[in-house]
């Protein structure tokens, strides 16, 4: 077939420079990979004998593939992972106490569709940010906008808002996304203000969206971080609601893997004790002791 060719072409598109014409034309309806290939495709389709409609259906299929790539790359930015983790590089084994298949049913997000919630519990260095990005990657590749934070950082957010006179804009950006991801609750205590809008972001996404929550702390010591024992449980009441929760406690992956680095066996809990003490929870990293 001869897609290239100006003989087929409507009146109006075939006199000077179709190729000019028919870049600006694909800008402005944004179709960027036909705009990449319809050339390549035409030769291809020409030596193939493919006919019209084939052509056409196939660089539209292009596009679509390549728009989703975009959009999942997209919702990947939005969404702020402090780095991009998925599953194929977490090794269960490495953590019984993690329940696999609950792991692998959450990546398929019907929790999401459902607005229910995750809290991932557990030591420091045992897979929870890991896990929770892992989900978050998920989320974003099946078309759910995520965000994810650390409550410390979220708290900042919200007070800095309510003092800018922006707070309403932010509750309600927060309240609109679909998996929002608060990493690292328990590390640091929140000041009375700060545990009263964390828990007003929670309750203003209570069955309008899920949250995952990863903390070092059991529940019973949340009233620690959050101040007070009334906030606390009704903050609980609201995110337990509908919740799935994964345990991860074990000794720390990251003690282990330094250990292995430096050639020696792995660590037992007593050396796990000494690092959670060195645990840098900004940098996600363990200081040289
Ligand atoms: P936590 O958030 O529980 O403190 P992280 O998820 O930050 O722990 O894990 C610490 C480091 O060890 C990260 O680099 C993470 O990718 C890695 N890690 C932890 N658990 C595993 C695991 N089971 N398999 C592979 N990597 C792991
Ligand atoms: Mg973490």
């Amino acid at each position: 077939m001869s897609a290239a060719s100006n003989e087929t072409m409507p009146a109006g598109t075939t006199g000077g420079t179709p190729g000019i014409l028919l870049a600006h034309h694909l800008k402005q309806l944004k179709l960027p990979t036909v705009l990449r290939e319809y050339d390549k495709v035409a030769r291809e389709c020409a030596q193939g004998g493919i006919d019209h409609p084939r052509y056409l259906l196939r660089l539209v299929e292009l596009e679509l593939i390549d728009r989703e790539r975009r959009l999942v790359e997209r919702r990947i930015r939005v969404a702020r992972f402090p780095a991009v983790k998925s599953l194929d590089t977490f090794d269960f084994a490495a953590i019984p106490s993690l329940n696999k298949v609950l792991v692998l049913e959450l990546a398929r997000c019907g929790y999401i569709a459902a607005r229910e919630n995750v809290i991932a519990l557990g030591n420091s260095g045992t897979g929870k940010t890991h896990v929770a990005l892992a989900l978050g990657l998920a989320a974003c590749q099946k078309g759910f906008s995520v965000a994810f934070t650390t409550a410390a950082s979220l708290v900042n957010q919200l007070l800095e808002a309510r003092d800018e006179r922006r707070l309403l804009r932010l509750q309600r950006e927060l309240a609109s996304v679909k998996l929002l991801i608060l990493d690292e609750l328990g590390y640091v205590p929140l000041s009375a203000t700060g545990a009263e809008l964390l828990f007003e972001t929670f309750s203003q996404r209570y069955e309008r969206g899920s949250t995952l929550v990863t903390s070092n702390l059991p529940f019973e010591d949340w009233t620690s971080v959050l101040g007070s024992e009334r906030l606390t449980g009704a903050l609980l009441d609201r995110l337990t609601h509908h919740v799935s929760i994964l345990s991860l406690n074990g000794d720390s992956y990251r003690l282990k893997d330094a250990c292995r680095r430096r050639g020696r066996t792995g660590g037992g809990p007593e050396q796990n004790q000494a690092t959670s003490d060195r645990h840098d929870p900004e940098a996600g990293e363990i200081r040289p002791a």
